[in-house]
């Protein structure tokens, strides 16, 4: 297992790790399996979605802001970062993707990116790259 770590720059943050990601499976000698990323915090999300469009980020950040409006949650009386749990639970800590021939199979437009929602802060994202049994 392989970890990645890295600085968000702003409290709702939207970091592009596909590179470190590539880097990890061609390092690992993997031709055909599965890469697991998982990020080890409440207040974040793994997402997989398109950056060629920096707005498609902001625009998720949006929506989101909009569905959990900050300040109004129980959990706001012990660290004032109610709404950063409950959207890291809405997107998940973790995506899966496969690996075929050395090469992460993302599609075309596709990264994958780290959503901090309570930043700035030091992150840290575990990967772990299986190899395929037969
Ligand atoms: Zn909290």
């Amino acid at each position: 297992m392989e970890e990645v770590s890295l600085n968000t720059k702003k409290k709702y943050d939207v970091v592009d790790i596909t590179d470190d990601v590539v880097k990890i499976v061609e390092n690992s000698g993997v031709e055909d399996g599965t890469c697991f990323i998982y990020v080890q915090h409440a207040t974040c999300a793994i997402i997989i979605n398109e950056n060629y469009d920096p707005n498609i980020c902001d625009d998720l950040l949006d929506a989101l802001a909009n569905v959990v409006p900050e300040g109004k949650w129980k959990h706001d009386k012990i660290d004032n970062n109610g709404a950063a749990h409950i959207k890291s639970s809405i997107i998940g800590p973790s995506e899966m993707m496969f690996i075929k021939d050395g090469k992460l199979m993302l599609g075309r437009w596709q990264n994958i990116m780290l959503c901090d929602f309570d930043g700035p802060r030091e992150r840290k994202i575990l990967v772990k790259v299986v190899k395929d049994e037969m």
